[in-house]
């Protein structure tokens, strides 16, 4: 089966990370996840991620580079993720659709909340990248 490429962000300002809290599926309901979504056929991953935080925060983002590393999910996607800085200009993100909850973690403060398993070593490695882990 052909590998399908789901994007996370990374989204930072000032040092903070944003997580957001999934409200569907049922069985993701209430743990928090890097926003994302699936790659489209023939979408470049970083125009994916803009589209999906658009789509999902209202926020306007420019991918700034990679986190290395790829990990598994429900076959065939895999999670990519990327560092991620809102535009000047764009308003704090809203919770607009799959998401009921935001919040901003303070470099000590990124293991309060419940992560999906799968994105917990995404959010590992960039917590190390942040001083935080
Ligand atoms: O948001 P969307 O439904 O497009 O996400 C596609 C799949 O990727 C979902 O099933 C979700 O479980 C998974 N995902 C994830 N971690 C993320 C973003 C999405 O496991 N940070």
């Amino acid at each position: 089966m052909t590998e399908r490429i789901v994007v996370g962000a990374a989204l930072l300002d000032g040092g903070r990370l944003l997580a957001a809290r999934r409200s569907a599926p049922e069985e993701l309901a209430g743990r928090w996840e890097l926003p994302g979504g699936k790659v489209e056929p023939g979408e470049a991953p970083e125009a994916a991620l803009v589209r999906e935080l658009r789509e999902e925060l209202g926020v306007d983002a420019e991918v700034i580079e990679r986190v290395p590393g790829q990990w598994p999910l429900k076959p065939p996607y895999v999670l990519q993720v990327w560092t991620v800085r809102l535009l000047p200009g764009t308003p704090d993100p809203k919770p607009l659709q799959d998401h009921d909850a935001l919040r901003w973690l303070e470099s000590g403060e990124v293991w309060d909340v419940d992560w999906l398993d799968q994105d917990v070593p995404a959010v590992r490695e960039v917590a190390e990248r942040l001083g935080a882990g």
